[in-house]
């Protein structure tokens, strides 16, 4: 793990893999301020881009980091606050290609994506991950309390057009918090809106780390299971090992088990054995590795197995 100004982790993240971070913007520097955001409240609420940081000082340190011999899946533009508000954020991710193989990912709130320049140079991403947490004016202000030159109308449209004209992965992320947009009302016009937009995944999020406001609360389970149903998305919370179960014993033979019928990448497979207490994970992915009966197949920098 290294730490630094810019570049941070690698950490495990539940939806890509193992992320090299690299944030651009000063800490809670935001166009919103959520209320189940995980830094707290926003204390720089702008909607103005800025150069917080010289493209080259962020990529001097990236280089650095890449000298040791770092594991990683996926680089992962994030900030502590909103990462499209970097005016340099289209150079930083060309640069950042040139330095790696890996897919380089953005974590948006989408708020910018009616803005021309925005769509342009998140469209040389790999995978950009947008939020859709509102479904009207009155929710948007309720759970994001955006800056006040933000629309939802605006947001919406201007996700739908990015939608359309973007090349990489978009994977659309819905935070739900109990009691304020969770009821199949609030769903179904999720579900409307969804209708009207192409993306490739959608992720169903609930607040599992302490929130903004302390009336912020998780979702249960079985509200999670009726999203997934009427809006067909995957809860995130679900991807992990808890995604994956097994009565057998046998470590080996119970993700053999698993790959029968559902293909695992190997976060998966190191979740689903650290759930099991499982101790030789190392072992267990080179032997699947080596397995004759089994298929590796690596694509951008995730590996996934699956029996022949
Ligand atoms: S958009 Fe992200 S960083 Fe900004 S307030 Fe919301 S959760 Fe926090």
């Amino acid at each position: 793990m290294i730490e630094n100004k810019y570049v941070y982790g690698p950490v495990p993240s539940r939806r890509l893999g193992l992320s090299l971070g690299v944030s651009p913007i000063p800490g809670k520097t935001c166009n919103y301020s959520c209320i189940y955001c995980q830094l707290g409240r926003t204390i720089h609420l702008t909607n103005k881009r800025k150069m917080f940081f010289q493209v080259g000082e962020i990529i001097g340190e990236f280089e650095k980091n890449l000298q040791s011999p770092l594991e990683f899946d996926v680089v992962t533009i994030v900030g502590e606050g909103e990462p499209t508000l970097y005016l340099g954020l289209g150079e930083l991710i060309g640069e950042i290609q040139k330095r790696t193989e890996k897919p380089v990912a953005v974590i948006t709130n989408g708020a910018l994506l009616y803005d021309p320049a925005v769509k342009s140079e998140l469209s040389r991403s790999d995978i950009v991950l947008p939020s859709l947490d509102a479904y009207d004016d009155v929710s948007y202000k309720k759970i994001n309390r955006p800056h006040g030159t933000l629309n939802f109308s605006d947001v919406y449209l201007g996700l739908q057009s990015f939608a359309e004209e973007y090349q990489g992965q978009l994977w659309i992320e819905i935070m739900l918090i109990k009691g304020v947009n969770d009821d199949d009302a609030a769903l179904n016009k999720y579900s409307a809106l969804l209708n009207d937009l192409r993306y490739d995944r959608l992720y169903i999020n609930t607040p599992l780390r302490p929130p903004a406001e302390p009336y912020v609360k998780a979702i249960d389970h079985e509200k999670m299971d009726r999203a997934v149903e009427i809006l067909h998305g995957i809860a995130i919370d679900l991807l992990h090992s808890q995604g994956f179960h097994s009565e057998i014993t046998d470590h080996y033979t119970a993700i053999m088990s698993i790959i029968k019928r559902h293909p695992m990448n190997q976060f998966e497979i190191e979740g689903f054995l650290k759930s099991r207490g499982c101790s030789g994970i190392g072992a267990i992915l080179d032997d699947l590795k080596k397995d004759s009966k089994v298929v590796s197949i690596s694509y951008k920098g995730y590996v996934t197995y699956r029996l022949k």
